[in-house]
């Protein structure tokens, strides 16, 4: 009966003021409250609501608690798992060069991940991506770090730096090299011009050939050569197990325009041309 009557008041069908004619009128609504206080809530909502008001912030700041305690552990867990794999390196936000090495191209980032870890080889990658995916450990893949949404940087999630990946293996024959998944353009650009060899770039040498050319590859030399995208004959992927894959014809399509959408992209084979002089 009570409720029926508190029901009745609040959306206006029952006797007395309406609900939204209260809510206009601020001196009407306190009384209102008063009233409604008085007359129906006492000893039935108001202390709920008291008790809701009180235990809120200790489930909250538990809740707070609970998650920094999981993150923490994740990162001690992690830490002493590449105790086994010292090649690869470890950052923190204690670490002296985490600064250096968190920069992305987004001044707006301010997110800073569980912890920054430099693989050196494709297998390192792999074995990276199947601990994070065995443990609940979220990931992303960095390189350059110009993404503009900041999608290689994430708050609380590891960030796999593939810099350290940056080789470049020409094979004159073919007119083709193979090349790491983390190498700068600049670095690129530098390997092949010792060889008096050239492949359509960026004109930005710190973001990275994979990503940029994967996704399209607007740069130089494009009326000569074509696209970054043109030039790629073949690719290496770790794959979301672990595992390593040289993609076959229809994943190559796929990388092809996709990019790194199939798994991280640890080797690109690309197509070279003899380049002596540029004339401008
Ligand atoms: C200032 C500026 C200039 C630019 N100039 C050009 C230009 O001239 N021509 C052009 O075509 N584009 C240009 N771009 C776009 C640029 O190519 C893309 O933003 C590209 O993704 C940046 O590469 P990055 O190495 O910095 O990537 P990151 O920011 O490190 O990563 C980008 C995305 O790719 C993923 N990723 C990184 N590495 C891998 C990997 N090995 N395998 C799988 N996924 C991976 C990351 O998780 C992230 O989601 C420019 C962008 C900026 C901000």
């Amino acid at each position: 009966m009570l409720f029926k009557r508190a029901v009745a008041r609040i959306s206006g069908s029952g006797s007395g003021s309406g609900w939204k004619l209260a809510w206009r009128d601020p001196l009407r609504t306190s009384k209102y409250f008063k009233k409604l206080q008085s007359s129906y809530y006492v000893g039935t909502i108001k202390p709920r609501f008291q008790a809701a008001f009180t235990v809120a912030p200790f489930c909250l700041f538990k809740l707070l608690f609970i998650m920094e305690n999981a993150h923490n552990s994740k990162g001690a867990a992690l830490k002493s798992f590449l105790k086994n794999h010292p090649c690869i390196k470890f950052i923190t936000s204690s670490s002296p060069d985490y600064i250096s090495l968190r920069a992305v191209f987004s001044l707006d980032s301010t997110a800073t991940p569980l912890a920054i870890v430099r693989p050196q080889s494709a297998s390192h990658v792999a074995l990276l991506v199947s601990y994070a995916k065995s443990n609940g450990i979220k990931f992303v893949i960095r390189t350059g770090g110009y993404n503009i949404f900041g999608l290689s940087i994430v708050e609380g999630a590891l960030t796999i730096d593939m810099r350290d990946i940056s080789y470049v293996n020409i094979d004159k024959q073919s007119s083709t090299a193979r090349i790491g998944g983390g190498i700068l353009e600049g670095e690129l650009v530098e390997q092949l011009a010792k060889e008096g060899l050239a492949t359509p770039t960026t004109s930005v040498g710190s973001i990275d050939h994979v990503v940029w050319a994967t996704y399209g590859g607007y740069g130089l030399f494009r009326s000569n050569f074509g696209l970054g995208v043109d030039q790629i004959v073949a690719a290496k992927i770790a794959n979301a197990k672990g595992a390593i894959l040289e993609a076959d014809e229809k994943l190559l399509r796929g990388i092809r325009g996709a990019g790194g959408i199939f798994g991280v992209i640890v080797e690109l084979t690309i197509k070279m041309y003899p380049l002596k002089t540029v004339s401008i």
